[in-house]
């Protein structure tokens, strides 16, 4: 099985060691990731300056490369420098932190995902999911649940355009009660800004570390984390609302009369 593995935090993470370390078990591994994090990138893509890539030798005799860009970048990058026959997978993360409900859209490691189903290629993006800040994060357990479930999850999907997204809760993998396969929940940031004053009295905001509102969300993604499960999310990168289209057509139409 030829893998190209990719994620947002950078090539030289601690999540991508463990990644690399599962894959590598049960295929050809190589490695094409962000110089540095990229974190909440979504699915950007560089086009307004030049892509430098540089071999990176982190990864224990992995063929494995750094670039300058997204992850979007990287997944391209992999399939043209290491893979320009196609590959059987493309898998993103291991991620620092949850990427449930909403927060899909604004993740890089799930548009490397993105990208790879965009290609063809079946896909999965996985995440550590601690539902508070501070925590040391337990790759261990990720690594030992993908182990035990890698057929389940990169086994490639009837449904075309379709990726795998994976949070596994930040516990001690003997206190997993199990996974769930499940839709996407919602987050909603409760307080978005953070105002401060710098040394010269002049405000300025951070973004993005506040307090989270999620409620109760039984049959989700964020739901079954919380529960103690593994979330796993088929996700399609066609976002047509199916359902809105008669509604919508039917308003076009009646403008013209
Ligand atoms: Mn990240």
């Amino acid at each position: 099985m030829r893998i190209l593995v990719t994620n947002d935090d950078g090539a030289f993470a601690t999540g991508i060691q463990h990644l690399v370390a599962v894959a590598r078990e049960f295929g050809d591994v190589k490695v094409v990731a962000p110089d540095g994090e990229r974190s909440a990138c979504g699915h950007a893509m560089t086009m307004r300056v030049p892509l430098r890539v540089k071999p990176v030798s982190v990864f224990d005799g992995v063929e494995a490369y750094a670039v300058n860009g997204m992850p979007v970048d990287c997944v391209n990058m992999g399939l043209h420098l290491c893979w320009p026959e196609g590959c059987d997978l493309v898998l993103s993360g291991i991620n620092h932190g949850p990427n449930l409900g909403y927060d899909v859209t604004y993740s890089g490691t799930v548009a490397g995902a993105m990208e790879g189903v965009i290609n063809g290629i079946h896909s999965v993006s996985v995440s550590v999911a601690p539902l508070v800040s501070g925590q040391e994060l337990r790759f261990d357990t990720v690594e030992r649940w993908l182990r035990e479930n890698w057929q389940a999850v990169t086994t490639p999907l009837s449904h075309d355009l379709t990726f795998v997204n994976v949070n596994v809760p930040n516990t001690d993998y003997s206190e997993l009660k199990g996974q769930r396969v499940v839709p996407m929940g919602r987050r909603v940031y409760k307080e978005k800004f953070e105002r401060r004053a710098d040394p010269w009295g002049v405000d300025y905001y951070w973004q993005g570390g506040a307090v989270i509102e999620e409620g109760e969300q039984p049959g989700t993604d964020f739901g079954a984390v919380t529960e103690g499960y593994v979330s796993i999310t088929p996700v399609t990168i066609d976002w047509t609302q199916h359902g809105a289209l008669d509604d919508l057509a039917g308003r076009v139409t009646s403008c013209r009369s």
